[in-house]
């Protein structure tokens, strides 16, 4: 296994930010390495500012928040999202950003309808509200992109069982919903899930994190790099480049996702069911 080296690029795009200028801005970082990313794509409202109720609840999400420079990350307009202005539509108020995404060689797939209120209330949600979310989320990217998402990754990789529920209704090739370690078959699915089994920039500390990835890629495998549009596509554009720089040094070849999970799904995977832990440097827990 270990003289494999492929690393995939899962981006998520969580915020209208994230979309109009994260995207473009990793499109161009992309192309400048001549590798391929899968973008999951919010396409409903932007309820950012929504996060506010959630710090209230949580004072260890406010202090995340701050310590991650989250108004540096996601700019104040998106701070009041939902709240003191509107939420706009992401994905499904830029159809041709959807579209240009494939058109540069690049997969687009679903990540969420609304982001922010699966973040914050999943749990508290029924099998109908779940039906619903994904009824909206998929229509929406099919009226974008003109074809039915092949993956869906779940926002803040978060699942209940009314999620893996309405998962099972869809058709999807694969999944990448959760924080696992390695690739496995969601129960209830029948799905191969291929998870991100490195931290994200945000959870290393920001810039200052870099190496703590790249000793992670050292010692070879398969392994895939979770990558926000708002984070990497703005204010850590130049640390994710290092972390490119990095792979390709250490001999990585980037491939699609689907290409990953392609090779998945000839493996022998065992079936598991997931569990929600908290991992270092998240306020709230994770699949896994
Ligand atoms: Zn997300």
């Amino acid at each position: 296994m270990s003289d494999e080296r492929i690393l995939g690029l899962k981006v998520d795009v969580d915020t209208r930010r994230g979309m109009e200028e994260g995207v473009p801005s990793l499109l161009a970082t992309l192309a400048e390495f001549r590798v391929t990313g899968a973008f999951f794509l919010s396409f409903g409202p932007d309820n950012s500012g929504k996060a506010v109720y959630a710090m209230l609840r949580s004072p260890r999400f406010l202090m995340k928040m701050l310590r991650t420079n989250a108004p540096g990350l996601y700019g104040w307009r998106t701070a009041l999202y939902g709240t003191l202005l509107p939420a706009p539509m992401i994905g499904a108020a830029l159809p041709d950003l959807c579209k240009r995404i494939e058109g540069e060689g690049h997969e687009a797939e679903f990540h969420a309808w609304d982001h922010r209120t699966w973040q914050d209330s999943l749990l508290r949600k029924k099998a109908a509200w779940v039906r619903d979310w994904f009824d909206r989320g998929v229509e929406s990217y099919e009226k974008c992109l003109g074809h039915a998402p092949r993956a869906f990754g779940a926002p803040s990789w978060l699942l209940s069982d009314a999620a893996v529920a309405a998962i099972a209704g869809y058709e999807w090739d694969y999944l990448s919903t959760t924080r696992a370690g390695e690739p496995f078959i969601l129960s209830g699915t029948g799905l191969v899930e291929v998870p991100s089994d490195l931290p994200c920039l945000e959870e290393v500390g920001g810039a200052s994190g870099v190496p703590r990835i790249l000793e992670r890629l050292a010692g070879g495998g398969v392994h895939v790099l979770p990558v926000h549009a708002e984070a990497e596509g703005g204010i850590w554009r130049e640390p994710f480049r290092e972390i490119l720089r990095g792979a390709v040094d250490l001999g990585y070849r980037m491939a699609p996702m689907s290409e990953i999970a392609g090779l998945c799904w000839k493996k022998e995977l065992p079936e598991r069911a997931f569990r929600l832990e908290r991992l270092p440097g998240r306020a709230f827990p994770c699949a896994v």
